[in-house]
């Protein structure tokens, strides 16, 4: 494992349970400042940054609604107040409201797009503006900053009865792709993680259910449901200078659920 993130500034949104909370701590792990955005559990958010601490790292917790472009504004602006930079933002709070579509509402639409789609593209304006700070760069110069968004499997794996929550990792893809063209000349490095199903509160009623995961692993050729740890060791190495050559990517990280699990071949 590199070690390269120590002593960056990395801040994490939705850091206070979960995939989030897995990132958080792995960074920490690496000696890394974490910014552990929260929006509502402050104590989750407390958690995680005593397990940063115990670590090795540095940082602190910060309320904000990802949502809301002034919450993003302070939020950053604090990370810059207390460590004069950032290097890595994890653009990584979701939710899902979910609905068979002729019942859907516009509010369940827009908030699982204003969280999932508008809340990742202020989070990246405000980290685009800040690594542009960091002066010219030259094309044999390592990144100026690094940009991760955590999208899922359904940013190609059509789900029904969640189409909202489809639709914001669909516009994701194109989001972090587009944004990836755009500021690679700056030295800015923008990529995506894919996770499948990963054990978290997202989806808790599905793996403490023990029908509901023999159906779910009939989906993941693997044979097991990953771990935030899983996906945090995709998100230091993507921080890290030995992806340095990696920018405009998805790393499917899925235990083979895009496999197209339906087709395997059981004799
Ligand atoms: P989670 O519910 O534990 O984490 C989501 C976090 O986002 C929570 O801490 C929540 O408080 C925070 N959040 C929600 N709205 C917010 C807002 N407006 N502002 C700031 N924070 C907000 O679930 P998770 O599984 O850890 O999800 C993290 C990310 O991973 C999400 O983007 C989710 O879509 C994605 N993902 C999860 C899975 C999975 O199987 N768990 C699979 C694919 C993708």
């Amino acid at each position: 494992m590199s070690t390269q993130t120590a002593n960056q500034t990395v801040l994490v949104t939705g850091a206070s349970s979960g995939i989030g909370q897995g990132i958080a701590i792995a960074f920490g792990q690496q000696g890394a400042n974490v910014i552990i955005n929260y929006h509502s559990d402050e104590e989750g958010a407390r958690h995680t940054l005593s397990e940063v601490e115990k670590g090795g790292g540095k940082g602190f917790v910060c309320q904000a609604d990802v949502g809301k472009e002034e919450d993003v504004t302070r939020l950053f602006q604090a990370a810059v107040d207390t460590y004069g930079t950032i290097d890595v933002v994890v653009s990584n709070a979701g939710i899902q409201k979910d609905s068979a579509f002729s019942d859907m509402t516009l509010d369940q639409w827009n908030k699982v797009m204003t969280t999932n789609l508008t809340g990742y593209f202020l989070c990246a304006r405000e980290a685009i503006k800040i690594f542009s700070q960091k002066g010219e760069a030259g094309p044999g110069d390592k990144a100026k900053g690094n940009i991760i968004f955590m999208s899922s499997v359904h940013d190609i794996i059509p789900w029904a009865g969640h189409v909202n929550y489809a639709s914001s990792k669909g516009g994701i893809l194109m989001l972090m792709k587009s944004l990836a063209l755009e500021v690679a000349p700056k030295k800015i490095r923008v990529n995506a993680i894919s996770p499948g199903a990963i054990a978290t509160d997202i989806n808790d009623d599905v793996w403490k259910d023990e029908e509901k995961m023999k159906e779910l692993l009939k989906l993941i050729p693997y044979q097991r449901i990953g771990q935030p740890e899983d996906v945090a060791k995709v998100a230091t190495w993507l921080a890290s200078e030995d992806s340095d050559y990696v920018t405009g990517t998805t790393i499917y990280v899925d235990g083979g659920m895009t496999l197209y699990p339906g087709f395997v071949d059981n004799g």
